[in-house]
């Protein structure tokens, strides 16, 4: 009696799991059949690509980023090097002011250092995309591109310099509404960015 109910159980099973695949099987494709159907923007936004910086919304060639630090100590493969942005040099007015607090005794007043990169390089072929660096940034600088269609021959060619990689993005996003509006129909698809110029390169 006991392995008539256990057969029933297991033919249910099989049944719910014959309904769930036809369910499936009748709803509309989420994948795409690249390279005979274009990959939409809104099917790439799912993509966890490269990481990329983020830019200010003021200035999108410039990061958010504020040299922290913290992106580097959390990433546990290696993969991000970032500089200070050096210290500017004082003006005559700070130099004068430094002068005259060192002569009333006073600690000088040296100018901060800018709270911002100078260099930010990145090695994808490292990069296991797990997004701690992204959820350790306190200023949300860093986020995941939907670069899909990126492509190299040489290690070299996956290491980016995020910086120059920004800007280039920035400059792109500003030139598109220019090019779209007089002549949108014939206009041709923005190139999708390869992993063509390396951070050696930049
Ligand atoms: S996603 Fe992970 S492995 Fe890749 S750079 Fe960020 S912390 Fe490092
Ligand atoms: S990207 Fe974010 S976490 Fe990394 S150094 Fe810049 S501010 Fe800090």
């Amino acid at each position: 009696m006991a392995s008539i109910f256990r057969t029933l159980a297991d033919l249910w099973s099989l049944v719910v799991g014959l309904g769930i695949t036809g369910k499936e099987f009748c709803k509309p494709g989420v994948t795409v059949h690249y390279p005979r159907a274009e990959v939409t923007p809104e099917a790439a936004a799912s993509f966890r690509g490269p990481i990329e910086l983020i830019g200010l919304d003021k200035d999108p060639a410039k990061p958010k980023c504020i040299a922290c630090m913290l992106c580097v100590s959390a990433c546990p493969s290696n993969c991000i090097a970032v500089t200070r942005a050096p210290t500017p040099k004082p003006t005559p007015e700070e130099l004068k002011a430094m002068a005259e607090a060192e002569a009333r005794g006073e600690k000088p007043k040296k100018p901060a250092p800018p709270k911002a990169p100078g260099t930010w390089t990145y090695d994808f072929s490292l990069c296991s995309l797990c997004g701690s660096c992204v959820e350790v940034c306190p200023v949300d600088s860093i986020g995941f591109s939907h670069d899909i269609y990126m492509v190299g021959t040489r290690r070299e060619d996956f290491v980016f310099d995020q910086l120059a990689r920004l800007a280039r993005k920035a400059a792109a996003r500003k030139a598109e509404p220019k090019k779209a509006a007089p002549e949108a129909a014939s206009a041709p698809a923005p190139a999708p960015e390869t992993a063509a110029t390396p951070a050696s390169e930049a």
